[in-house]
């Protein structure tokens, strides 16, 4: 099987009487060093998933192996410690400390890390090399973004998860960015999962994954050019 695996994944939220069932039996596999989309409507459980995958959040029911070990079954210790080593998350709102500089930003993240990268040669890598001693209020979001990408890459991750890392972003700016998270992968041989609504990721896909009502409604290798949503 892949070097991810997710198998009848299921998770409920309770609110009061109401119970939402937000992954309802998710399954995909991803090969190592894969540039792989998520894509789908708003609420489909896309985000949960990542979550999920990332050590964020527990799942209820189901089996998610990534390079060959069963995160639902990991004590908290455990995901704790697959959080910091393992995943490189990127989120929507770059998240950076705003009275430190880049570079700070990035070596912050490296403090609790096992085997990171060198912060200055992996800014210097997503473009920011004039910037290291910019605090986030001095850059553009494109860039920001570009300092939350290394800080998350820096820690060299078994898989670099981003969450809607161009929802901030005008298209164009959010396609450099997406072209960055790419480029990483076919570089660095690291395995990317992106949910993003930008409809110019389509065609960069190694594979597209569509969440709908928190079952996977299609799943598309090497995609054509098409509508994400
Ligand atoms: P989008 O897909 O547009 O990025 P989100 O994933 O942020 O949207 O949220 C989708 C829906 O899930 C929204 O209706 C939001 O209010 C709801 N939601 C997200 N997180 C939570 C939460 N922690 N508690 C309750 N509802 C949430
Ligand atoms: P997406 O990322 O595709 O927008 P989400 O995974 O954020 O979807 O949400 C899936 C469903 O689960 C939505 O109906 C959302 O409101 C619900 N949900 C997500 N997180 C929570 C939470 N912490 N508490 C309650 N409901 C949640």
């Amino acid at each position: 099987s892949g070097y991810v695996s997710l198998k009848g994944v299921r998770k409920s939220y309770r609110m009061g009487e109401v119970t939402i069932h937000a992954v309802d039996g998710i399954e995909f596999e991803i090969e190592k060093g894969e540039f792989v989309v998520i894509v789908g409507p708003s609420g489909a459980g896309k985000t949960t998933v990542l979550n999920i995958l990332g050590g964020m959040d527990t799942c209820d029911e189901g089996e998610v192996l990534v390079d060959g070990q069963d995160v639902s079954k990991y004590r908290k210790r455990e995901l704790t410690a697959y959080r910091r080593e393992a995943i490189g998350f990127v989120f929507q709102f770059y998240n950076l400390v705003q009275n430190l500089t880049a570079l700070e930003n990035v070596e912050l993240a490296l403090q609790i890390c096992k085997n990171p990268l060198d912060a200055k040669q992996v800014l210097t890598e997503v473009g920011l090399g004039e910037r290291l001693a910019n605090f986030p209020a001095q850059l553009s979001g494109g860039e920001q973004q570009r300092v939350a990408i290394a800080r998350a890459l820096a820690k060299n991750p078994k898989l670099l998860l981003c969450d809607e890392p161009t929802g901030a972003l005008d298209y164009q700016t959010g396609k450099a960015i997406l072209k960055l998270l790419q480029d990483t992968c076919r570089e660095r041989g690291m395995t990317v999962i992106v949910i993003t609504h930008n409809s110019a990721i389509a065609p960069m896909a190694d594979r597209m994954i569509k969440i709908k009502n928190g079952k996977v409604s299609r799943i598309t290798v090497n995609p054509e050019p098409v509508s994400v949503d």
